[in-house]
Protein backbone atom coordinates (compact mmCIF):
# COMPACT_ATOMS: atom_id res chain seq x y z
CA UNK A 1 0.00 0.00 0.00
CA UNK A 2 1.56 3.20 -1.00
CA UNK A 3 1.28 6.76 0.14
CA UNK A 4 -1.22 7.56 -2.81
CA UNK A 5 -3.86 5.39 -1.19
CA UNK A 6 -3.40 6.36 2.23
CA UNK A 7 -4.40 9.79 0.90
CA UNK A 8 -7.27 8.89 -0.34
CA UNK A 9 -8.06 7.00 2.90
CA UNK A 10 -7.92 10.39 5.49
CA UNK A 11 -11.68 11.24 6.81
CA UNK A 12 -13.02 13.65 8.74
CA UNK A 13 -15.26 13.62 11.54
CA UNK A 14 -16.18 17.37 11.79
CA UNK A 15 -12.70 18.85 13.01
CA UNK A 16 -11.52 15.57 13.97
CA UNK A 17 -9.38 13.06 11.69
CA UNK A 18 -10.25 9.72 11.21
CA UNK A 19 -10.13 6.79 9.36
CA UNK A 20 -12.64 4.74 8.47
CA UNK A 21 -12.81 0.44 8.60
CA UNK A 22 -14.88 -2.12 7.48
CA UNK A 23 -16.70 -3.92 9.43
CA UNK A 24 -18.41 -7.54 8.52
CA UNK A 25 -21.48 -8.00 9.87
CA UNK A 26 -21.49 -11.58 9.27
CA UNK A 27 -17.82 -12.66 11.03
CA UNK A 28 -17.18 -9.29 12.90
CA UNK A 29 -13.95 -8.93 11.49
CA UNK A 30 -12.51 -5.25 10.80
CA UNK A 31 -10.54 -4.78 7.51
CA UNK A 32 -8.47 -1.26 6.21
CA UNK A 33 -8.68 -0.93 3.89
CA UNK A 34 -12.65 -1.16 3.37
CA UNK A 35 -12.85 -3.71 0.93
CA UNK A 36 -15.83 -4.97 -1.77
CA UNK A 37 -16.56 -8.54 0.55
CA UNK A 38 -15.12 -10.11 3.76
CA UNK A 39 -11.38 -11.59 3.26
CA UNK A 40 -12.29 -13.64 5.93
CA UNK A 41 -15.83 -14.97 5.07
CA UNK A 42 -16.48 -13.23 1.71
CA UNK A 43 -19.71 -11.72 3.07
CA UNK A 44 -20.83 -8.38 1.23
CA UNK A 45 -22.66 -7.59 4.60
CA UNK A 46 -19.93 -4.77 5.78
CA UNK A 47 -20.62 -1.58 7.18
CA UNK A 48 -18.07 1.39 8.00
CA UNK A 49 -16.80 2.77 11.36
CA UNK A 50 -14.73 5.24 11.88
CA UNK A 51 -11.25 4.86 13.93
CA UNK A 52 -10.00 8.29 15.55
CA UNK A 53 -6.89 6.47 17.65
CA UNK A 54 -4.72 3.30 18.45
CA UNK A 55 -2.09 1.94 20.11
CA UNK A 56 1.75 2.15 19.40
CA UNK A 57 3.10 -0.93 19.55
CA UNK A 58 6.20 -0.84 18.25
CA UNK A 59 8.42 2.27 16.70
CA UNK A 60 11.63 3.36 15.01
CA UNK A 61 13.54 6.14 13.51
CA UNK A 62 14.44 6.90 9.80
CA UNK A 63 17.52 8.87 9.61
CA UNK A 64 17.66 8.91 5.78
CA UNK A 65 14.34 10.28 5.05
CA UNK A 66 12.58 10.41 1.48
CA UNK A 67 12.59 14.57 0.32
CA UNK A 68 10.29 15.83 1.99
CA UNK A 69 10.27 14.52 5.07
CA UNK A 70 11.64 15.89 8.03
CA UNK A 71 15.26 14.32 9.33
CA UNK A 72 14.74 11.73 11.41
CA UNK A 73 11.36 10.97 11.50
CA UNK A 74 9.30 8.28 13.23
CA UNK A 75 7.94 5.29 12.04
CA UNK A 76 5.47 2.80 13.47
CA UNK A 77 2.70 0.30 14.08
CA UNK A 78 -0.13 0.79 15.40
CA UNK A 79 -3.23 -1.23 16.25
CA UNK A 80 -6.34 0.31 15.60
CA UNK A 81 -8.90 -2.47 16.71
CA UNK A 82 -9.11 -5.23 19.56
CA UNK A 83 -9.27 -7.64 16.50
CA UNK A 84 -5.30 -7.35 15.76
CA UNK A 85 -5.92 -4.34 12.21
CA UNK A 86 -2.08 -2.61 12.67
CA UNK A 87 -0.98 -0.48 10.61
CA UNK A 88 1.92 0.80 9.60
CA UNK A 89 2.32 4.69 9.73
CA UNK A 90 3.89 7.87 10.15
CA UNK A 91 4.28 8.74 13.57
CA UNK A 92 4.29 12.56 14.14
CA UNK A 93 6.49 13.00 17.04
CA UNK A 94 10.49 12.66 17.92
CA UNK A 95 11.55 8.83 18.63
CA UNK A 96 12.23 9.85 22.10
CA UNK A 97 8.66 11.23 22.91
CA UNK A 98 7.37 7.80 22.27
CA UNK A 99 6.36 4.92 24.23
CA UNK A 100 5.05 1.36 23.63
CA UNK A 101 1.71 1.03 24.31
CA UNK A 102 1.08 4.71 24.65
CA UNK A 103 -2.56 5.86 22.76
CA UNK A 104 -1.90 7.92 19.43
CA UNK A 105 -4.72 9.53 17.59
CA UNK A 106 -5.05 10.04 13.69
CA UNK A 107 -3.48 13.15 12.59
CA UNK A 108 -4.23 15.16 9.62
CA UNK A 109 -0.55 15.47 8.44
CA UNK A 110 1.56 17.03 4.60
CA UNK A 111 4.60 16.52 4.23
CA UNK A 112 6.56 15.62 0.85
CA UNK A 113 4.80 15.62 -2.28
CA UNK A 114 1.73 14.39 -0.48
CA UNK A 115 -1.21 17.28 0.69
CA UNK A 116 -3.13 15.96 3.07
CA UNK A 117 -2.82 12.20 4.35
CA UNK A 118 -3.17 10.40 7.98
CA UNK A 119 -0.29 9.60 10.18
CA UNK A 120 -0.24 8.96 13.85
CA UNK A 121 0.52 11.09 16.97
CA UNK A 122 -0.30 12.08 20.73
CA UNK A 123 -2.10 15.04 20.35
CA UNK A 124 -5.45 14.65 20.86
CA UNK A 125 -6.77 16.25 17.76
CA UNK A 126 -10.37 16.19 19.18
CA UNK A 127 -11.94 19.35 19.57
ZN1 LIG B 1 -16.60 -11.74 7.59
Amino acid sequence: MGQQSQQQQLHWEGETPALPVGYCESCEEHMFPIRDFCPSCFSEDLSTRTVTEGRLETYSSIHIPKEGFPKPYTIGFVRITDDDIRLFSYITDPTDECEVGQTVYVQAESFGEYEETWAFGQEETNV
